[in-house]
């Protein structure tokens, strides 16, 4: 019965160049565009300034979906208020399949105050800091004395990672290359080894269920594979981002039509950090129809009773 809500606009099929993806034809207000990046993760604009773009473009709807934290909703929900855009509460959680497959889930309408899915997300906020300090604790216990705090000068206020022990290492003469320091020191059974905290698609998808949302698998055409997405989907997902700046009209039209023969809610968004890398992907430069806030809506909502 889902089914993708681009039918019922006459919007274009997305060209390589999200620039020229609004078509003229189309009401603004019948756009949603529902992947949104703010301050609260790596994005450039606060939850309000990302508010007012959209409501200066005209826009619909919006999703917040922040790298693995909800810290940007309030204020985005309010300013959405204000605004008069609806501002669909999102998140956008970076789990790991196997090994090192990246697979970023995406959720919507949940309940932000669950306490599964607070502490979750303080854990994954967390893991890379606690896992250097764990790493540093360890080599001390080694015999080898580099402090926590000259680790974290050399990430400049960055994640802090392994790379940042090994210079750190370098330095103290413990080893003589960053190579001998993964090595000897830091490589799985090494004495200063400590593994990546990991959460698992499948993880993911049942976390924002549990938390009463609809989970939906970002970017699929990036690296997810279609058997990753079928367990996911065995999970209870119930969406593929199908449109999304990184998608050509091929991989568009590919998910678009996976997501139709499986009964699954296409969705599709600008993932806008305003500027990344020196590139600009502008708030509502792909969307899709508002019709899909209220699949969403629906989706969480069947999930909860
Ligand atoms: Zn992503
Ligand atoms: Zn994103």
């Amino acid at each position: 019965m889902r089914q993708s809500g681009f039918a019922t606009t006459s919007a274009p099929i997305p060209a390589q160049d999200s620039t020229r993806f609004v078509h003229k034809s189309v009401n603004m207000k019948d756009l949603a565009d529902l992947h949104i990046h703010t301050t609260a993760s790596d994005g450039a604009w606060t939850p309000t300034q990302v508010v007012q773009a959209a409501a200066d473009k005209g826009l619909g709807a919006i999703a917040i979906t922040d790298h693995d934290t909800i810290d940007g909703l309030s204020e985005a929900l309010e300013a959405g208020r204000r605004a008069g855009v609806i501002v669909v509460p999102g998140l956008e959680i970076s789990a790991i399949h196997g090994a090192k497959t990246e697979v970023h889930v995406l959720g919507y309408f949940f309940d932000h105050q669950y306490a599964e899915l607070v502490e979750q997300l303080h854990i994954l906020k967390n893991s890379r800091e606690s896992r250097g300090r764990k790493i540093v604790e360890q080599l001390n216990e080694a015999g080898v004395n580099i402090t926590f705090e000259r680790v974290s000068e050399l990430a400049q206020g960055g994640a802090i990672g392994r790379p940042h022990v090994a210079r750190a290492l370098c330095e103290i003469g413990a080893v003589n290359s960053i190579d001998a320091a993964f090595g000897r020191w830091l490589q799985e059974g090494a004495p200063g080894y400590v593994p990546r905290y990991k959460i698992s698609p499948n993880d993911a998808v049942r976390l924002i269920l549990n938390a009463g949302g609809a989970a939906v698998c970002a970017h699929p055409g990036k690296q997810v594979g279609d058997e990753i997405l079928v367990e996911m989907i065995d999970q209870g997902m119930c969406g593929v981002e199908a449109r999304h700046p990184d998608h050509g009209p091929v991989t568009t039209r590919y998910y678009e039509k996976f997501a139709a023969k499986r009964a699954l809610i296409a969705t599709g968004g600008s993932d806008s950090h305003c500027i990344q890398g020196g590139k600009r992907t502008d708030i509502g430069s792909v969307t899709v129809s508002v019709d899909v806030v209220d699949q969403l809506k629906e989706a969480a909502a069947q999930r909860r009773k």
